[in-house]
């Protein structure tokens, strides 16, 4: 087998390994394939690796390597291992285009001020990628038990810019940190720490997308498309310019049909022509893979909710489906509390639960009941219309 292919498939392997890992978990994509086949490869391929592991473990080293310290150790590793590998294909790959490709198109182009170009379309895009991945690598997210030690720390600022809406978050301790948790909040399981307006936690990046997070992952996202898109383009565009300018190319190729005379310039040629092909069918790959992923978290922007919250409004969405969700309207002025229609008893009495926890309802106060029947008998506090939400996260406020 040539370099080529050995290159091409693995790329391809490695790229639907990192989407199906990536995507497969998000709670949007449960029952889809994206979903099993994550399963599949997290829970099941992983699971018996380590039972494997823990056996081996177990003969050989007394059972050293699988300790709770070392496994900590291994897990702090294996995190690392996504982002740098992401880092270290990615530049070579940047290495392989102004190495063979650039060049190349500085000798056969006389189209534009290719200079101009990489002063506006090339380097800016590559700058803003490297400097939002490291930002999003080792920024504090938005951590809680760290800052809220700290004697400055007001928590009735983080909780008004984070009010409960008592439907999808309720004023609760963090059974592990032992302190209320805003709204917006979760413990991340990864970290081990409540994580403020947690969206969720990235392997690409080994780091929470969250409240302080938020503003370098978009970047990101949006610098890796355009130069997927851009850097395509100009892969393309430089075997074009081969075929139509360049002389040494027999005429074999100059004259078969379009994708095949693409194809045999890539295969047949130069190693310049193959290092462009590879770059091409790379961005050609990744390109949709990214994007749909940027379109994905603008939509939730859109929404006004986060990856995390998205589970809590479909649990939500099932409840109004099936008429079980109920607000209670309280006549003494309360706040208003939502529940779950739990019975119906043989003599026709209706028995509540609440939503927050679950615990039987006892109307004592008086008041009156109404039925949950669609998405505007809602509110979404959180949702503050697109720009707002996406001032929010692009800009979040000093709260530590
Ligand atoms: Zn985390
Ligand atoms: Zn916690």
């Amino acid at each position: 087998m040539s370099t080529f292919y050995l290159i091409l498939g693995v790329i391809l392997l490695l790229s639907s390994i990192a989407l199906i890992v990536l995507l497969g978990d998000l709670p949007n994509y449960r029952g889809t394939i994206l979903h099993k086949l994550n399963q599949l490869l997290v829970d099941r391929v992983a699971h018996k690796i380590t039972l494997q592991f823990t056996t081996l473990d177990k003969r050989f080293f007394n059972g050293y390597l699988s300790s709770d310290e070392s496994l900590r150790r291994l897990g702090w590793i294996a995190g690392w291992i996504i982002p740098v590998f992401y880092l270290a294909v990615f530049s070579r790959c940047l290495a392989f285009f102004f190495q063979y490709t650039y060049p190349q198109i500085l000798k056969l182009s006389s189209e534009v001020n290719w200079t101009l170009r990489y002063w506006i379309f090339i380097l800016p895009p590559i700058l803003l990628n490297y400097g939002s991945f490291f930002l999003a690598v080792l920024s504090d997210p938005g951590y809680m038990l760290e800052s809220i030690d700290k004697e400055h720390v007001n928590i009735s600022k983080i909780q008004s810019e984070f009010p409960y809406d008592d439907l999808i978050f309720f004023k609760v301790d963090c059974s592990t940190c032992k302190f209320v948790k805003p709204a917006r909040s979760k413990h991340c399981s990864n970290c081990d720490k409540c994580v403020l307006m947690f969206d969720h936690h990235c392997i690409w990046l080994n780091n929470d997308v969250a409240y302080y997070t938020y503003r370098w992952f978009l970047l990101f996202l949006f610098s890796t498309c355009f130069i997927f898109l851009y850097g395509g383009y100009l892969s393309y565009y430089s075997l074009k310019l081969e075929i139509q300018i360049s002389k040494d190319i027999p005429k074999t190729i100059t004259a078969a049909p379009l994708l095949l005379k693409y194809w045999r310039l890539i295969k047949n040629t130069t190693f310049a022509n193959e290092i462009s092909g590879i770059l091409l069918l790379l961005c050609m790959f990744l390109f949709p893979a990214v994007s749909f992923f940027l379109g994905e978290t603008l939509w939730s922007v859109y929404l006004g909710v986060t990856t995390n919250e998205t589970a809590k409004w479909d649990y939500i969405n099932l409840l109004v489906q099936n008429e079980m969700l109920y607000e209670f309207i309280p006549r003494n002025g309360d706040a208003n509390v939502f529940l779950i229609l739990n019975t119906r008893l043989p003599n026709g009495t209706i028995q509540f639960i609440k939503l927050e926890d679950r615990k039987p309802f006892n109307n004592d106060t008086g008041g009156h009941l109404r039925r949950i029947k669609n998405w505007d008998d809602m509110n979404n506090v959180y949702d503050m219309g697109f720009w707002k939400n996406l001032h929010q996260r692009l800009f979040p406020k000093k709260l530590f």
